[in-house]
């Protein structure tokens, strides 16, 4: 342990030698990264130590968050911080001639995401342990976390990503605590002592590993777990062909699923859910067994969470061993599971809710499908007595029907919270896609907005603009995010508005610089920078931000009084590989970019730039850097966005539709420090139900999008050929169904407007101040402490 400079000098030379068995001389940066990652885990074990026998002793009401998904990235910086070591360690390092900086690049990110899902799960545990709330995570420790992509010749090649290479500092394998899991088999069914009993046997058991990864609060005591089960052969394997078993059953902690909405009928995939759920109930058991023992109380001391419907097997499973292991009847240990298990709820797009055929289910997970088939009757009985005689309805409710599951039905039927993420997402669950569901269960829904952890994104990310913060307003923010509003003051504060843009623009020289050093471009600072980073997906709209770049091109071209302020329009989107026409819009975006950035007419005033690889750790440089963040999802199609918030939280200005936390961003920091334009919800959903829209009419009445959509195809890009037709066809052919072409002329008119105010930059800098002013409220410490209050009903603990 060390408390100053010079003791953690002589620790991190002595561990040097012993961890890498090298002299200090003979070292390389990933020997000094492993050294230092090493020494900082050690200096949380004793916290952490501390944490669990608390909860051991305490009896605390406990928070599982069970999630298929744990984007983390890095973790040493978010360490260092966090136990307050980033001065001693950064000036000791330098002694050495070692630059922090530097060692921090070395560490791979924990990709075990797609998107936002992943991340807020990934902020959930900072805020949980930061506020000394007993939350721990449950998940998957994937081998191959989200793919590594290339762009090739303007196409997205996906490389197997490798984070483990070189394993993984924060981790502690706890081979001790292994769990067996079994699949398929058959049930028997007996009679024990007068009561009917199942039995799964002859079953293919996969052994769940976990690996505990230490979660410390920000400056405090706490330290969470983040437990991610690794899929491991079972030493007893009853099968004749070892190495077939062996790599089936390592299959199955992989790969993460790269796709977050489209849910492909995978097997592999509900074996992974399985895995998942299974490990972590039953290990949720044991541990609650050792501690308090009753297990007509697991309600009143645990609660479990699960992050979208990808772990509702939680609730069949937790009903399986409270009736198979625990010889509870049915009504007490559905009374129990009800009260332990809620769910959040993350998007309405039809094809990402989860359906599985009972034809792969069921052989599968044999018992698991008959406590599933159980509770379809009884709650299709329920709905009977609400609704006599209507087939209809109750099929439509069910939780089986026409040889599917359906898991949303599953968890709104199984839990005794259903959130949304945003406030119109929440209403729209209630009015529309749950309504059915609303109607008998009212006092489940409730909603969470969505929140960031201001720690990574604010204080972490863009260290100028947190030191400047803490100038204007003290340091108390760190701890009490809502108190950025006292930024307030500064608005007509010159000198301070002047400071707070000195801070952009050394943020933008440096994703300028990194800009350079990837593709050779160089970038005007003193061009906007226009930035939209989010997966790539149609109803995110990358097509209209890029459409919308070729219009600017062809107005530049050809009406030499147009004047607009230089533009940078920065692009950053893996497409799922199944993807086939988000992956068109990448080429697109690269089509446009080479065409554009050669032009010497144009290319002083207009750039594109696609950077690759769009991951947590570059997202932390990008977020800083921007002046337009791009929120133009079709109104009532993004649940509630996170890219928003924590471009918001480091002073951009949103181009949005009204969708998602946009609402409430516009709310908190002022309509006039936000450019809303497009559609609004209720016009898409109205349209969704009852047509009238025709995007031909757009093409036909509107010159501008008549001319880029014929560029699409008439051989404006030089050896496209036939590419970009299924663009075309999509907006005309199918009529557009996420209103590309309804929203462009607005788009268009308050991106031109945002251009105009950019150029009063007295303007501009107040409404940047004012998004980082109504910021705090879209931390996740605000999102958590909902939670604990209102769904799990946890304190948190004193110090
Ligand atoms: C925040 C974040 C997201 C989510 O972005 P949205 O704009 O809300 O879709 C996705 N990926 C990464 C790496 C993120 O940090």
């Amino acid at each position: 342990m060390f408390t100053n400079k010079e003791e953690f000098k002589e620790n991190f030379l002595k561990k040097l030698e012993m961890m890498c068995g090298k002299s200090f001389g003979e070292s390389t940066k990933r020997d000094h990264y492993f050294t230092l990652g090493n020494m900082v885990r050690e200096y949380v074990s004793t916290n952490w130590i501390n944490t669990n026998e608390r909860y051991r002793t305490a009896r605390e009401k406990q928070v599982y968050y069970l999630s298929i998904e744990f984007l983390l990235g890095r973790l040493l910086h978010h360490n260092l911080l966090n136990l307050g070591l980033v001065d001693v360690v950064k000036k000791g390092l330098e002694d050495l001639g070692i630059d922090l900086y530097e060692l921090e690049e070395i560490e791979p990110d924990a990709g075990l995401g797609n998107g936002g899902l992943g991340r807020l799960a990934a902020c959930f545990m900072d805020s949980l342990a930061s506020l000394n709330f007993p939350g721990h995570g449950c998940g998957i420790r994937y081998k191959h976390g989200l793919f590594e992509q290339k762009i090739v010749d303007g196409y997205q090649v996906e490389l197997p990503e490798q984070w483990l290479r070189h394993g993984h500092v924060w981790e502690v394998r706890r081979a001790d605590l292994a769990i067996e899991v079994p699949f398929w088999g058959n049930v028997e069914t007996k009679m024990e002592n007068g009561k009917l009993v199942f039995r799964h046997e002859h079953t293919e058991k996969i052994t769940a590993v976990p690996y505990d990864l230490p979660i410390a609060g920000f400056q405090t005591e706490t330290v969470n777990t983040l437990r991610l089960w690794n899929a491991e052969p079972s030493p007893y394997p009853i099968h004749q062909d070892i190495l077939t078993y062996k790599r089936e059953t390592e299959s199955v902690s992989e790969f993460l699923y790269p796709d977050d909405t489209h849910d492909r009928g995978k097997i592999l995939r509900l074996k992974q859910q399985y895995f998942l759920v299974s490990a972590s109930i039953r290990s949720i058991i044991r541990s609650f067994r050792k501690q308090v023992g009753d297990l007509y109380s697991l309600s009143q001391h645990i609660a479990i969470h699960i992050n979208d419907t990808h772990p509702v097997l939680a609730i069949p499973e937790l009903m399986r061993v409270l009736l198979d292991e625990e010889d509870m009847s049915w009504n007490d240990a559905w009374e129990i599971t009800i009260n332990t298990i809620s769910y959040t709820n993350h998007t309405t797009l039809s094809e990402a809710l989860e359906k599985w055929p009972v034809r792969i289910f069921q052989p599968l997970l044999p018992r698991i499908y008959m406590i599933v088939e159980e509770i379809n009757e009884r709650f299709c009985r329920l709905l009977w007595d609400q609704y006599p005689g209507d087939w209809q309805h109750i099929e439509r409710m069910a939780i089986i029907a026409h040889h599917e599951i359906k898991m949303a039905h599953l968890a709104l039927v199984g839990s005794y919270s259903v959130n949304g993420v945003a406030a119109l997402h929440t209403e729209i669950l209630k009015i529309r896609e749950m309504n059915n569901f609303y109607q008998i269960f009212p006092q489940k829904f409730n909603n969470k907005t969505n929140g960031i952890t201001h720690r990574r994104w604010l204080l972490k990310a863009n260290p100028l603009l947190a030191k400047l913060i803490t100038e204007g307003i003290g340091d108390k923010w760190i701890r009490e995010p809502e108190r950025l509003c006292m930024l307030a003051q500064f608005k007509e504060d010159f000198s301070f508005l002047e400071q707070l843009s000195r801070v952009k623009q050394h943020n933008k020289r440096r994703l300028a610089d990194r800009i350079t050093m990837q593709t050779g471009m160089s970038i005007n600072t003193e061009s906007i920078f226009d930035i939209q980073v989010k997966r790539l997906h149609a109803y995110k709209r990358q097509l209209l931000n890029i459409l919308h770049v070729m219009y600017l091109y062809n107005r530049l071209k050809e009406d030499s009084t147009f004047q607009m302020h230089p533009r940078t329009f920065i692009f950053g989107a893996k497409a799922s590989p199944g993807y086939y026409y988000a992956k068109k819009i990448i080429k697109l975006i690269h089509t446009v970019a080479d065409k554009v950035n050669k032009d010497v007419r144009t290319n002083e005033r207009l750039k594109v730039v696609f950077l690759e690889n769009y991951r947590v750790s570059l997202a932390e440089e990008i977020f800083p850097s921007a002046d337009i963040s791009e929120q133009i999802s079709t109104a009532s199609k993004e649940a509630s966005g996170t890219g928003n918030m924590k471009f918001m939280m480091n002073g951009a200005i949103t181009v949005g539709t009204l969708d998602g936390a946009n609402i409430e961003m516009k709310e908190k920091a002022g309509a006039d420090n936000i450019f809303i334009f497009g559609l609004p919800a209720e016009q898409v959903l109205n349209y969704d139900q009852n047509g009238g829209y025709h995007s031909m009419e757009y093409y036909y009445h509107d010159k501008r999008i008549r001319q880029v959509m014929d560029q699409l195809t008439n051989g404006f890009f030089p050896d496209s050929d036939n590419e970009f037709e299924p663009i075309f066809d999509s907006l005309l052919i199918e009529n557009d169904q996420y209103f590309v072409l309804r929203d462009f002329d607005s788009y268009s008119a308050i991106q031109a407007q945002a251009g105009k105010v950019y150029e009063n930059q007295n303007q501009w800098r107040k409404m940047s101040l004012m998004n980082i002013a109504g910021s705090g409220y879209f931390s996740s410490d605000r999102t958590i402490k909902e939670y604990a209050k209102d769904i799990w009903n946890i304190n948190p603990g004193h110090y």
